[in-house]
């Protein structure tokens, strides 16, 4: 069989046609009416198609390093970090009527940009995401990081880039431009045809195009959780998305689908658009999270014209915990696995790890030739410490004065202690004696996988070695929410802890900023963006050796490893590990203030950029895509 490689990893050359493990059904179709769903096309206005971006001459883009010195240099001149400071800056108090990450910040697209600076790929593709999740106007996690991250990449290397995404009542419009309606069709839901529109937008610089259906689906206050049924609503918008893409004659090369709220897409187009018009796109699914399965009814996948009871064998997509049960249920993210032409996972070692354990293990043994793990990268136009415009005070790793000022700020604002405040000058300025605390962060949504009891043990460590921490977390579950609240009311009126119950982008920009420590204690992180925000930000991850972050994070003390050394590293679940590793690190803070300010710098220049990572991503839709 001839193969084609990409990277390290050979894929066979079937999957330029279709997916290896499945044969296209024709009985999967449950009747020629939800096949001809592009006549029921109503209107599609005129569409900028091949969809562009605009790729402005920024000068201040993330990489233009001589600007982002220059914007640094300036606010230290302005701010005069060096030396007094405190005229210009509003500072802020626990007691502010409007909390100072709720201020007005000067929202502005130019860093934002794609980039017109990066060397072109020559043979260009058209790329469609479909997410449920887009940074950040819709974004619970990670992978809204990382669609937007890796769409700017693509769109900065020369290549056509969409995002497709639910038109959410919660989502935050006024992130949004240029929102014009471009088509209105129907799309098929549980035997009726639902009136439906598609908006055109740009959002950071990025074409997105918002699917709206007029019934129930994605009203509410949050992304997830509303109060519809999420697996019905996703099954829909993943046959809306390509019923919108034969209604407006537009053929990607790729169809780039996400977890499981997308993992439908490669079985509806395998078994059903590309018996209608659809005969281009091939599809790439990327698996940010093994633990949600997309666990579905037969009668739910039958909902969005699919026959479910179809995929219920185990070469297909019935979930293989449920055989012999009655009835056996579907798994979409295995379904997607199975008919996808290339599936990603988001780093090496959880590539290694999705191998050996799980019920997906088999499937994706079975998938191994089309299976590959690419570390994800964090976007350098967004998370960009020179430029951010939530700091009050930018740095960057040749001037790090702006770095003492943002913690200064985070401590006043939360009214930490404020450690030797009395040392601070009659002229009512920073000085260094705050800094001289470490502050540990930890930014994170507040669920099992991320180590509960180890970020509670270590808001309790860090009190003890006489640090300050901040935990920055959203609980989903109700009774984490109420014990991380209890905690909150123990600790929050004293000098040193502060634990936010609550999601804010904004604040998330300034602790980063703040920070000294990020620590990820995760029992499993299929990549995580945090240590490598925290780096970026100029602050030391702390992370338990898995996944990602044993890609990501190389521990200080490791003498055979000095060179790539960038933090500190644990293995054990246990209190003790993390301990250990919160003990070294304020030892290396207190005792080598110049070895840790070396190392600080040496975290700030490590390259975590999508422009490592989005060549991978590239070569993997060269692989699959058709001419
Ligand atoms: P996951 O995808 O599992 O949530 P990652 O580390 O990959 O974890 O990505 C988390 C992203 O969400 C980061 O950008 C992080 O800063 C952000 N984040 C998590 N919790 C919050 C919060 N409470 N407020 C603001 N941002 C948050």
């Amino acid at each position: 069989m001839e193969c084609a490689t990409i990277g390290n990893l050979w894929l066979s050359s079937f999957l330029i046609s279709s997916p290896s493990t499945l044969s296209c059904s024709r009985r999967a179709l449950v009747s020629r009416d939800a096949c001809t769903a592009s006549l029921c096309s109503k209107t599609h206005k005129s569409f900028p198609s091949p969809l562009r971006c605009r790729a402005l001459d920024s000068p201040s883009t993330a990489a233009n390093l001589s600007s982002d010195s220059d914007l640094v240099e300036r606010t230290s001149r302005k701010l005069n970090v060096a030396g007094p400071i405190s005229k210009d800056v509003d500072w802020p108090s626990p007691d502010d009527e409007i909390p100072f990450w709720k201020r007005n910040f000067p929202y502005s697209d130019a860093n934002l940009l794609v980039r017109s600076n990066v060397v072109k790929d020559s043979d260009t593709l058209h790329i469609i995401h479909i997410t449920a999740e887009m940074a950040p106007i819709a974004k619970v996690g990670g992978l809204a990081d990382v669609v937007t991250g890796l769409a700017r990449a693509c769109l900065s290397r020369g290549h056509t880039v969409d995002i497709m995404l639910p038109f959410y009542e919660c989502i935050q419009k006024d992130q949004m431009s240029e929102l014009t309606l471009i088509t209105s069709y129907d799309s098929f839901h549980d035997g009726k045809w639902v009136s439906t529109n598609a908006y055109h937008g740009t959002v950071t610089g990025i074409p997105v195009i918002f699917i709206e259906p007029s019934n129930h689906f994605f009203k509410g206050k949050s992304v997830y959780g509303g109060s519809y049924d999420e697996m019905e609503a996703y099954l829909f918008f993943s046959r809306a998305c390509l019923e919108w893409m034969q209604a407006a004659f537009v053929q990607p090369d790729i169809i780039h689908v996400h977890e499981w709220q997308a993992s439908a897409v490669p079985l509806l187009y395998w078994d059903m658009y590309h018996h209608l018009s659809l005969r281009k796109p091939r599809i790439t699914l990327t698996i940010h999270n093994m633990e949600h399965y997309g666990e579905c009814r037969q009668e739910q996948l039958s909902k969005c014209g699919l026959d479910g009871s179809v995929y219920a064998t185990e070469d297909k997509a019935v979930d293989d915990r449920t055989i012999g049960h009655n009835p056996e249920r579907l798994s979409l993210l295995k379904g997607g696995i199975v008919y996808s032409n290339a599936v990603v996972t988001v780093s090496p070692t959880y590539l290694k790890e999705t191998l050996c354990s799980g019920w997906l293990a088999s499937t994706l043994i079975k998938c191994h030739d089309k299976y590959i793990g690419i570390l994800n990268g964090i976007d350098y136009a967004v998370w960009n410490p020179a430029t951010d415009i939530f700091l009050p005070a930018k740095f960057n790793a040749k001037n790090l004065e702006g770095k003492r000022l943002c913690k200064y700020y985070l401590q006043k604002g939360l009214g930490l202690d404020l450690k030797g405040e009395e040392t601070i000058n009659r002229n009512d300025d920073v000085i260094d004696a705050s800094v001289k605390v470490p502050m540990v962060v930890c930014i994170t949504r507040l669920v099992a996988q991320k180590g509960l009891h180890l970020i509670i043990h270590a808001i309790k460590h860090v009190e003890k070695l006489g640090g300050q921490m901040i935990v920055l977390g959203k609980a989903p579950d109700r009774r984490v929410e109420n014990e991380f609240k209890h905690l909150a009311d123990l600790l929050n009126q004293g000098p040193n802890v502060r634990i936010l119950l609550m999601y804010s982008e904004e604040l998330s920009h300034m602790v980063y900023a703040a920070a000294d420590i990020v620590l990820v204690p995760s029992m499993y992180e299929p990549c995580g963006l945090s240590q490598m925000i925290g780096m970026r930000y100029g602050a030391v991850p702390i992370v338990r050796k898995t996944g990602g972050l044993a890609d990501t994070v190389f521990d200080i003390d490791d003498q055979s490893n000095q060179e790539m050394a960038n933090g500190f590293v644990f293995e054990g679940i246990d209190e003790r590990s993390l301990s250990w590793a919160l003990d070294r690190a304020f030892y290396h803070y207190r005792e080598n203030p110049d070895e840790w300010a070396g190392m600080v710098r040496k975290v700030m220049e490590i390259d975590n950029s999508w422009n490592n990572t989005a060549g991978k991503y590239i070569d993997v839709y060269n692989s699959v895509r058709v001419r």
